[in-house]
């Protein structure tokens, strides 16, 4: 059987699991698992400092940026502009057809008296 020992998270005292012997770090409690999953990301971050930098950069590079992708795709695809065109204008008027209340952020829900939220025609 393999000897206690202290989990540095918490200071319990610990027996590791046999098959992971001396590669256990922790106690194997959530938090403290957790902890220790931490660090060793933090660790690898720190010796891996150029490994999350700069995907932006060569993606834009390669795809040019989010814009003109959009641009792009809408040159190549008359057919989805007609489409979005007629979605926009129907939602623009569904959107004035609701009753705006004075005092809620949400176009589309009313509350207070019968005065103050009736529809407004324009
Ligand atoms: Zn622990």
């Amino acid at each position: 059987m393999l000897p206690r020992r202290r989990c540095p998270f918490c200071r319990r005292w610990f027996r590791p699991h046999p098959r992971l012997k001396e590669r256990q770090k922790s106690c194997g409690r959530h938090e403290c698992r957790r902890e220790q999953k931490r660090r060793f990301n933090q660790k690898w971050r720190n010796e891996h400092p150029d490994y999350f930098r700069g995907t932006y950069a060569l993606q834009k590079e390669k795809y040019g940026t989010r814009a003109e992708g959009k641009r792009r795709y809408r040159e190549q695809h008359p057919d989805y502009l007609r489409r979005n065109a007629v979605f926009v204008r129907h939602w623009r008027q569904k959107v004035r057809q609701v009753p705006v209340s004075p005092t809620s952020s949400d176009p589309r829900l009313s509350f207070g008296c019968e005065t103050t939220s009736k529809p407004v025609s324009m």
